[in-house]
Order: structure tokens, then sequence, then C-alpha cells
């Protein structure tokens, strides 16, 4: 429950950001029609769209979800063709399979089948390979034994990533209070409550701190591939082991998607990262763009980069206000750190991508 709070305080309206916007984390779960959500980018400013799991469509029920197989080619009906520079996106590749058979029977067999898909995509325009959190929690082999992101017998798939110039958006672990028990004292209850598929407190699975090693020692053996960890590499309760990361490994990047309530509850460490790390930080959102909140979703955003405002409530990760956790703060970054984070540093990393929206003022 929310108490009442008597604080005034200072309410800086962003309509549109300081500059134009990419939001290179989102997805569209095989959504048809994309009106809703151009007709937000438009109101807000954002130039260009990523569909990071433009192969793969989704089944959401009992608060949870079922991944199926799609098609590459509707992303680009629907997107790409009527919405030229607007949208661009990420390929799951053969990873695009539901968890309840094995991800593969045959691994070298999986393997290729998994490099010639990602060529094929490339070819098709797909700028780089996503990987959901259920390689290392849900994915089993053949034998029946977890299959770890930094298994070697997937290296083959991160070299090709690193050939084709794709970089890899992998997700690993989770929020901290995901890990634990659902309890009222747990932080993230009400989420749990809402969406208890995200719980991984069952000690079946493995712990946080586990999922986090093997990753960062995927991102050391392959130092010629990028890697995008998304949500602030899932590790926004520990700032300092963020910067570490970076300052190890010059081939990772971030994304501070859904984490504004982690990252605004300790604005002056999240400053100071975000003007250390200012050309390793990518702007990305993973909420949705085409639902009543998502203005406010996009302003929010705006808002803790742009200004000092103080005590202010960050969406939640579905995207509404509902169960807002804590009041957050602004970190008020200068203009050329914004633009770095608006759209610079994706750019950088994606070139081919500065032609496709090159229509667009940036
Ligand atoms: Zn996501």
């Amino acid at each position: 429950m929310q108490r009442k709070s008597y604080l005034v305080s200072k309410h800086t309206v962003i309509d549109k950001a300081a500059c134009p916007v990419i939001d290179a984390h989102n997805h569209l779960w095989g959504a048809r029609s994309v009106e809703g959500i151009v007709k937000t980018m438009n109101e807000v400013g954002i130039v260009s769209y990523c569909d990071l799991t433009a192969n793969v469509r989704i089944e959401f029920s009992n608060g949870g979800y079922q991944i199926g197989t799609g098609s590459i080619d509707d992303f680009i009906d629907n997107c790409t063709k009527p919405y030229p520079g607007r949208f661009y996106c990420f390929t799951m590749s053969n990873f695009a399979s539901p968890v309840n058979k094995p991800l593969f029977e045959d691994e070298k067999h999986f393997v290729d089948e998994c490099i010639a898909t990602l060529q094929e995509h490339a070819r098709l325009g797909a700028k780089g390979l996503k990987i959901l959190k259920e390689l290392g929690l849900h994915y089993y082999d053949n034998k029946g034994e977890l299959i770890y992101c930094d298994d070697r017998r997937l290296a083959p798939v991160w070299e090709e990533a690193a050939l084709l110039k794709m970089p890899v958006l992998i997700h690993q672990a989770d929020p901290a209070g995901f890990f634990e028990q659902v309890t009222p004292e747990n932080e993230h209850y009400q989420s749990l409550k809402k969406y208890p598929a995200w719980s991984f407190a069952d000690p079946g699975f493995p712990r946080k701190n586990e999922l986090l090693k093997r990753r960062d020692n995927l991102v050391r053996q392959h130092p010629d591939t990028v890697f995008i960890l998304p949500h602030f590499a899932n590790c926004a309760e520990d700032i300092h082991y963020v910067s570490d990361l970076l300052i190890r490994n010059p081939n990772v990047f971030i994304d501070f998607s859904a984490r504004l309530d982690e990252l605004g509850r300790q604005p002056y460490s999240a400053r100071e990262f975000f003007i250390k790390h200012q050309d390793r930080i990518l702007f990305g959102t993973d909420m949705p763009a085409n639902i009543e909140s998502s203005q406010e979703m996009y302003k929010t955003y705006f808002r803790f980069l742009e200004t000092f405002d103080e005590s202010f409530y960050s969406p939640d990760y579905d995207g509404t206000f509902d169960n807002a956790r804590w009041p957050i703060c602004g970190i008020g970054l200068p203009k050329e750190i914004l633009k770095k984070i608006y759209h610079e540093n994706v750019l950088n990393i994606i070139p081919s991508l500065k032609m496709e929206i090159k229509n667009i003022n940036l």
C-alpha cells in the first residue's frame, strides 16, 4: 500500500526528449498492428524502435508465457515496409524455441542450423542476436542437463555473431528479489504476486550469483563479440559490480530498460556511473508502447535522465504505474551525454542503422 505523501516537489514535464531517441530494447512478440506504437513514438520523439524478438511468437497465460517460433518476414511486412527507418530488429535465430522440449537433440546440428539462420536473418536485415533468460534457467539438452550460457558447445554461435558484426543481447538473471522467497518483505512482492512465473525462489533454479558468474565468463571468453547486457546487466542493486564489469570488458555494453526504479533510488551513484560509462549505455524501455500509460512511461524515462526532479514514481515492468515500489529521483545528465545514450551509442555498435534512419533528423 502506498502511503500519502505531503512533499511539495518540482514536476518538470518533458513532452519530448532533448534529442531523437532510439528505443533499443523492446518486443512486438509477433504483433501485427503497430499503428498504436508509431503514434506513441511520434508523440514522444522515438525515431526508431527495436523489436529484439522478431522471429518469436509468445502466448501469455497464467502470469507466464510460452515461447514459440515466428517468422521474421512478418516483422518485415508489418514494420519495416510500411514504416521505413522506424523499426529494426534482432533475431533469436534457433533459440526461439519452447522450453518444454530439449533445446537440441544433437548439439552440432543445432549450432550449424543456428548459424545458418543467423546468416539468413542478417541478410534479411536483422541487426543482432537476442538470447532470452530461459538459457540457463529452462533449456535442457538431450540428456536432461540444464544448458548454461557459457556452455562451450554454444561458443561457435557467439563467434559467428562477431564475424557478422551482430551484437548479442543476452538476458541473464533478474532483480535480486526474484530469487528470494515471495513474502511481503520481498521488495518485489507485488510484481511477483502479479507474475508468479517471474519468481526463481525455488532452489531447483540456479542462484543469481551463478548466472551472473557464467555470463561474465561468457563475455570474457569472446572478446571479439559485442555483448549488450540488458536491464543494467541485471545487477542494478550493485552499481559498482557493473562498473567493474564494463572496465574489464571493452566488448560489453548495457541498457537500463525496466530499471529506473533501481537506479532512481541511488541517484548519486547512478549519475556518477552514467557519466563515467557514457559511451557504453543504450536507451531502451522493454515496456509496451501501445497502452494507455505508454506516453507517460517514455516521459518518465526522460524525466529520470534529464532532470533533478525528486520523489516521483517510475513505471512498473509492464509499463503501468500500479505497483510502484518506491519514489525515485532524476539524475540530470548534460546534453552531450544524453545524445550518446539516446542514440549515438547504439549507432556506433550498429553502424548500418545510421544509413537506414538517415531520413530522420539525428
Ligand atoms: Zn526484453
